[in-house]
């Protein structure tokens, strides 16, 4: 597993912000472990950060537990 996929699930593990570099018409970035629409990209395309993408919903509409 490469640096940069390796970080990506990281990433996901740890509330931070992280893509698919699979691109779509609605493409997002995430914040939340739990998040559905994350938690289906597969591990090959995940990568850590915001790609200057726009928050997905399901993320924005919960906040970070305490
Ligand atoms: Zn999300």
């Amino acid at each position: 597993m490469d640096d940069l996929i390796r970080h990506g699930l990281e990433a996901r593990a740890d509330w931070a912000s992280y893509y698919s570099v699979v691109e779509g018409p609605d493409a997002r970035y995430h914040n939340r472990p739990d998040c559905v629409e994350g938690a289906k990209i597969e591990a090959k395309d995940i990568r850590q950060g915001t790609a200057y993408r726009q928050l997905c919903d399901l993320c924005r509409s919960s906040q970070k537990p305490k």
